[in-house]
């Protein structure tokens, strides 16, 4: 385990077989981004702009958004940043847009729910991030979290191409946005797994209490088989909405090496991680070939239990002994 978390990384992720992998960073604001790309990021797969705001009793301003995103641009000129527009509330409260006293605020007016009452603090914070991205070298996307309906995808992605941005993409964080994959993706570009809430979600099991570890875990057949079809419909999307789309994985389960494994075999087209866990993953992913990917996830399908898939995956990796 050591010496493979000692492995260098270079930036040029491939399977055994030569197959290139994407794989890109998850990043909080410029400190982070500069050491993602010193660590060999191919891009930022998730930037979380909440975390620039958290706890703040006022919107900031366009320019104070601009000079928070601006650093994360610079960082990765010429590649892709994916911007994810602010997750407001539960785990991430921002008081200017999110009402810290519900009852039960993993359900509530969190994510883009919060522009059916602010739907201002979108379309600024969209002017903002295509201003910074007009200044900059880097390929900007951005992405929406939170989304539940096809409908909610088509308001994101027409409001973000009144901002000018002409490529976004949604975040399947929810089993029925997982479960409407392939009507999601009729209206936008691609679509990004955040498996810590989908997880959440797909489990009923609060991500922020260690006595439900064991339900809170990405390697649950319920999940694994929520990825599976939505990377399903990111690769049969039929040509005439566009051919297939892309469909990543930002959650924490990138980070897991023998999970990776297995969401590159469901179909998952980049995974983008701490970046932290880029070089132990990068080397997992050089033993392995894309048809073993294939086996191993469907090795991890075939198991009844998160412990089982888990075992039987890790088992047929060498490289993990
Ligand atoms: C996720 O839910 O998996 C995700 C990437 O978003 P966050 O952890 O910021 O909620
Ligand atoms: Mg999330």
């Amino acid at each position: 385990q050591q010496q493979l978390a000692q492995q260098s990384f270079t930036g040029d992720a491939t399977l055994s077989d030569g197959t290139p992998v994407e794989l890109l960073a998850n990043v909080g604001g410029g400190a982070d981004a500069t050491a993602a790309a010193e660590a060999g990021a191919a891009g930022v797969g998730l930037f979380r702009t909440e975390f620039s705001f958290l706890g703040s009793d006022h919107e900031p301003s366009v320019d104070e958004q601009y000079a928070q995103y601006r650093p994360v641009f610079d960082a990765f000129a010429g590649r892709k940043v994916v911007v994810r527009t602010l997750d407001a509330g539960a785990d991430k409260p921002l008081p200017f847009v999110t009402d810290t006293d519900e009852p039960n605020p993993a359900l509530g007016v969190r994510g883009f729910r919060t522009t059916l009452s602010s739907p201002e603090v979108l379309v600024h914070q969209l002017e903002a991030i295509a201003r910074a991205a007009a200044d900059s070298e880097a390929h900007v996307r951005v992405m929406a979290p939170m989304i539940s309906t096809p409908a909610e995808a088509e308001r994101f992605a027409t409001v973000c191409r009144e901002a000018g941005l002409e490529t976004a993409g949604v975040m399947v964080e929810v089993p029925s946005a997982a479960l409407s994959a392939p009507a999601i993706l009729r209206r936008v570009d691609f679509l990004s797994i955040g498996t810590n809430d989908l997880t959440q979600y797909t489990m009923a099991a609060d991500r922020q209490l260690g006595a439900l570890s064991g339900l809170n875990d990405p390697w649950q057949h319920a999940v694994l088989r929520l990825v599976a079809e939505t990377a399903r419909a990111g690769a049969e999307r039929p040509e005439s909405v566009g051919g297939p789309a892309p469909v990543g994985v930002c959650g924490e389960a990138a980070a897991d090496p023998a999970l990776a494994v297995v969401l590159l075999g469901l179909g998952v087209t980049s995974l983008s991680m701490t970046a932290r866990a880029l070089p132990r993953v990068a080397t997992v992913l050089r033993t392995v070939s894309a048809d073993d990917c294939r086996r191993l996830a469907a090795l991890a399908l075939d198991s009844e239990d998160a412990e089982a898939a888990r075992a039987a995956v890790r088992a047929e990796l060498p490289v993990l002994e």
